[in-house]
């Protein structure tokens, strides 16, 4: 004996339902809003749009926010009330519906009464009447008929039309329309019911005529599902249930039981079941014919794996493969899950295997589902978004600092993800200098290059703006920088002191000294204090961007002002040049420059000495270049040391007197002897004049 299990086409939701549901999901996604009656009669469906904030009301009095007129329609006066108020709606009547509110409309404007098989309580069927200019009556049974037959005649032999609720059973339809046929003779009937009941209807009884029994799954409001189990309750045993954990299992097991031969068991659906639902009851039936020894733990193990799936459930899923365009995961039913690559995260370029690995256990939701195929398809990026949202707005309401990697260069800013949610940085809130106010505005290229750098790096920023029912974020980079710039003031300022040494980087080169970035404040090198060596401009020993070691001098908290030193004292010339040199050692030293006064010697790196004009030479110096020259080598005497102004004095001329004093004395002529020469030689040449002239 085996058992076949067969599940009806057209079983579960019809074209009407769907796309009121779909109509419901949009409004949730925008902020939420609320239906004119349970969208649809399926609890598990009604409560979890409640959850998703598109709640049920019962009159435009309790509507908040944009009402949704459901498949079932509503009365002209409903359309009025709302438009009087301003309320905005969706109207989501089903096109089978609407067109009898359009015929009853138009017949009765013209005169007729409108006669209307169906549930008088059903909304459908008041809807209709609400679109009825003139008389109209609602005949739900053969005695209603007989009774309208009989005591309204006059309704009835006025120009009459019949419609019949979109889900009347169908037998019933045909029996009714053939009664009133028969009495009246100014009618006109219209077959209303829609093509999805017939069609459900059909099948449910066709399936019924051969199975053993059949499953109804369905609410228990729903008007059409009650239909279902009027027609195929005529051909076997028939069981009604909301849902697989609501299936009656003992009495199932009990008729199969007594049942001969094999089983063959059919499943049908109302238009408002969940496909979801169907499959699970078309699961749960397929262990009952396996298990003859069905007992209470097996319930509880159905328990415990059943659920139901919807779009817009939320859902663990275990990964059990990784390729390059998606992850394939298990959700606990029978579905095939599937993550897209793009669904896995909001941060470009990634691939699945960067995102999740195999056996990882995720949350996710479900974003679209094929039953036909088993297939449900899953978004891990709107759960992220989601969780990324609230922890945003949390670091918004505490100003707590966030940390996020720039992924998107756009018009205007950038996108940094954080949290698994995009956030929008403006361009002047990235912390990048931009063009002064007087300057001509960058131009939106422009801007683009300077944003650029950005990409890729991770940064630090602040929420200033989480727009919840937009899921908009802005933040801001600049914000988070003076934070952090303030924190590093505040510190520097509160530890300080004179002679406390900092690392710092130059940030600016002046022809006085150099600016150096203490981590949050700039302090001064003078020139004079970059070096012990004598130099004509900071760039000769520093440039923009080197580590610096400093220690300060002097600081004024007032003014915010740092004057630092860099000479390391360990290197001072001058010590050295103490250790070594003393009055009165000759030295030899270079010129390095020239004045008016004299000329400057460096005796050894960083100790020049002074040779005074007037200690150049044994001769009277008028000019110092006409004697020394920059880069000339001499020798000179150490005439003086100041310690105090760090001042040596030298001479040239003092070695050059003691040269002179020093050298071999020349031979001495008697003066005296060499006048009495010169005398004598005259007196000959006077003589010898005075003979000649004898
Ligand atoms: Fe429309 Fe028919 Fe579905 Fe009703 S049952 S919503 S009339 S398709």
């Amino acid at each position: 004996m085996s058992a076949h299990i067969t599940v009806a086409k057209t079983a579960g939701f019809c074209f009407g339902v769907k796309r009121a549901l779909e109509a419901a999901y949009s409004l949730a996604e925008s902020g939420g809003g609320c239906t004119l009656g349970r969208l649809i009669h399926n609890r598990h469906v009604t409560e979890e749009l409640a959850e998703r904030g598109v709640v049920a009301v019962n009159s435009a009095d309790e509507a908040t926010g944009t009402v949704i007129i459901r498949s079932h329609g509503v009365g002209r006066e409903v359309y009025g009330e709302l438009e009087r108020r301003g309320i905005p709606y969706i109207d989501a009547t089903c096109p089978f519906v609407a067109k009898i509110h359009k015929i009853v409309a138009e017949e009765s404007a013209k005169g007729a009464n409108v006669l209307i098989a169906g549930d008088p309580e059903h909304p459908e069927v008041k809807g209709i009447i609400g679109h009825c200019s003139g008389e109209s009556r609602v005949v739900n049974n053969v005695g209603d008929i007989e009774n309208l037959l009989n005591f309204e005649n006059g309704f009835v032999q006025s120009s009459l039309i019949f419609v019949a609720q979109t889900t009347a059973q169908l037998s019933k339809w045909i029996e009714y329309k053939k009664i009133i046929q028969k009495h009246c003779t100014k009618l006109k009937i219209f077959d209303t019911i829609c093509s999805a009941t017939t069609h459900r209807q059909t099948e449910a009884e066709r399936l019924a005529s051969h199975s053993t029994l059949m499953v109804v799954v369905g609410d228990p409001h729903s008007s059409n599902t009650a239909k279902l189990v009027s027609i195929c309750s005529r051909y076997c045993r028939t069981f009604f249930t909301e849902d697989a954990l609501s299936l009656p299992v003992q009495e199932i097991k009990q008729a199969l039981s007594v049942a001969s031969g094999d089983h063959y068991i059919g499943i049908t659906a109302g238009a408002s079941t969940p496909d979801g639902i169907i499959k699970e009851v078309h699961r749960i039936m397929s262990e009952i014919t396996r298990n003859d020894e069905m007992d209470i733990d097996f319930m509880a193990e159905v328990d415990k794996t059943f659920k139901r799936v919807y779009i817009g459930n939320r859902v663990k899923a275990v990964v059990v493969s990784v390729n390059n365009t998606e992850a394939v995961v298990d959700i606990g039913t029978k579905h095939s899950g599937y993550i897209p690559a793009d669904e896995l995260t909001a941060t470009p370029g990634l691939l699945p295997k960067d995102v999740v690995k195999v056996g990882d256990e995720i949350d996710c939701v479900v974003t679209s589902i094929n039953d036909a195929e088993g297939v449900v398809y899953l978004s891990k990026k709107r759960v992220d978004a989601a969780a990324g949202l609230e922890k945003l707005s949390d670091a918004m309401n505490s100003n707590a600092t966030i940390s996020g990697v720039v992924t998107q260069v756009i018009k205007g800013g950038v996108i940094v993800t954080c949290e698994g949610t995009r956030v929008f940085v403006p361009a002047s809130h990235t912390g990048i200098t931009r063009g002064k106010r007087t300057d001509t505005p960058e131009t939106p290229e422009e801007l683009q290059k300077k944003l650029e750098p950005l990409l890729k790096k991770e940064v630090s920023l602040k929420i200033i703006e989480v727009a919840e029912s937009r899921g908009r974020v802005v933040g801001s980079i600049r914000n988070a920088q003076k934070e952090e710039s303030d924190a590093l003031k505040s510190k520097f300022w509160s530890e300080v002191e004179v002679g406390k040494k900092y690392v710092g980087e130059v940030k600016s080169l002046e022809s006085y000294g150099v600016f150096v970035d203490l981590g949050g404040v700039d302090g001064m090198v003078h020139s004079s204090e970059l070096t012990w060596n004598r130099i004509k401009h900071p760039r000769e020993v520093v440039s923009v961007g080197d580590k610096l070691e400093v220690y300060v001098k002097s600081f004024d908290p007032e003014k915010k002002r740092v004057s630092l030193g860099a000479k390391d004292p360990n290197d001072n010339p001058w010590t050295k040049f103490l250790a070594e040199f003393a009055v009165g050692d000759v030295v030899k030293a270079q010129v390095v420059s020239t004045t008016p006064f004299g000329a400057f010697a460096q005796i050894i790196p960083g100790v020049d000495g002074l040779i005074h004009i007037s200690q150049i030479s044994l001769d009277r110096v008028t000019n110092v270049s006409q004697y020394l020259t920059i880069g000339q080598l001499v020798e000179a005497r150490i005439t003086e040391i100041d310690q105090e102004k760090s001042r040596v004095s030298l001479s040239i001329k003092e070695l050059l007197e003691e040269e002179a004093a020093n050298a071999e004395p020349e031979e001495t002529i008697d003066i005296s002897e060499v006048e009495g020469a010169v005398e004598a030689a005259e007196a000959a040449e006077a003589a010898e004049a005075a003979e000649s002239e004898e």
